[in-house]
């Protein structure tokens, strides 16, 4: 799947919409997610134009992968959820569930998350 430039996280990116920024650095961008599935539900997104985690960690350089997980743990410090703890979660690809065909980690935090999934079936 070819990278779209009109996906709404690269609108983003762009400054062509605007976002609820939590924290901004050369490698990343973290932002609220705008449909809240828990009390704290953050996005990061690296800057740059990966479709899924696949296509990051294939083609991404080293210092990329390594400055956006380091951004990751960042976002999670800034929003103190070290502590009481949160999940992170990447949805890829169809059975994923992926809406938005920009490389994206969910953290959700707040409250006791619950189960991993829905259900088991
Ligand atoms: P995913 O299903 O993993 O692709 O999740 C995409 C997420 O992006 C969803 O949780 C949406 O609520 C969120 N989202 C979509 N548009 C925006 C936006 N303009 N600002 C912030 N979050 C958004």
């Amino acid at each position: 799947m070819s990278y779209d430039p009109q996906n709404i996280f690269a609108k983003i990116l762009r400054q062509e919409i605007p976002c609820k920024k939590i924290l901004e650095n050369q490698w990343a961008l973290a932002f609220h997610d705008i449909n809240p599935r828990a009390p704290i539900h953050a996005l990061v997104i690296p800057k740059g134009a990966y479709v899924s985690s696949a296509d990051f960690y294939a083609r991404a350089r080293d210092e990329e992968i390594a400055g956006f997980y380091r951004f990751v743990g960042e976002v999670v410090a800034h929003l103190e959820l070290e502590a009481p703890g949160y999940r992170l979660l990447s949805n890829c690809g169809v059975n994923g569930g992926q809406e938005v065909p920009h490389f994206h980690v969910h953290i959700f935090g707040g409250r006791a998350l619950g189960p991993m999934l829905a259900n088991a079936g």
